[in-house]
């Protein structure tokens, strides 16, 4: 696996946070209450302003710097969600991570973020994009193939009707739209497998 240039990365999903923060809007307008756009862009543009700081750390340490960062500046139901994947990967991983590490770190993250939530894949959550790359993980699918998986994944959520979050309060009528949290974490998916896929 390629060496992550964390600085690098981190730029690059603060960028793809507000490159599509309208849309991660638009998505929570029509089934929540329309704030995770900007929710998630304050947390990234928070964790990118400390850029030079949390990059100079080993990456454990820095992840988990990035995670209580989100936990305190994202709000809403998914900043502790995020936040506990970014901090659980953080505990899990190693300095330099070979793929098995990654692949069974990621795997205790979203293990994390299932029993912070207490919800589980099928819901229609980041969960249905989270579970689904750690199943490609496991696979030994390429970064490029693992990104388009998560987007297909966010896609998978429109059909479903929402079980947890604000969006559960609709019933049926979250039904034929994709969950903004789904589209968030495919975003961040695809920008992470773009660096990893880049450096290799
Ligand atoms: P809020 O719902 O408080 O307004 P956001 O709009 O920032 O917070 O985030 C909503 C997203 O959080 C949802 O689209 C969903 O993906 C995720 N989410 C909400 N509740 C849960 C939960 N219990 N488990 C997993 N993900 C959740
Ligand atoms: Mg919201």
């Amino acid at each position: 696996m390629a060496a992550l240039n964390l600085a690098r990365l981190i730029a690059a999903a603060a960028d793809t946070i507000a490159a599509n923060a309208e849309e991660l809007t638009a998505l929570d307008q029509a089934i929540g209450d329309g704030d995770h756009g900007l929710n998630m862009k304050r947390g990234f543009e928070a964790v990118r302003a400390e850029v030079e700081a949390f990059s100079a750390k080993p990456l454990p340490d820095a992840l988990k710097a990035i995670g209580t960062k989100l936990v305190m500046t994202v709000g809403g139901a998914s900043g502790p969600l995020f936040g506990t994947l970014f901090l659980a990967l953080g505990k899990e991983i190693s300095a330099k991570p070979d793929r098995a590490n990654l692949t069974a770190a990621f795997g205790k993250a979203i293990e994390a973020v299932a029993a912070r939530g207490k919800s589980q894949i099928g819901q229609k959550t980041m969960l249905d994009v989270l579970q689904p790359v750690h199943d490609a993980l496991l696979q030994g699918k390429t970064a490029l193939e693992i990104a388009d998986i998560a987007d297909a994944a966010a896609d998978a959520t429109v059909p479903m009707k929402a079980l947890r979050g604000r969006a559960s309060f609709l019933g049926d009528r979250s039904i034929g739209h994709m969950d903004a949290g789904a589209r968030s974490t495919a975003l961040l998916v695809r920008t992470v497998a773009h660096s990893l896929g880049e450096s290799a």
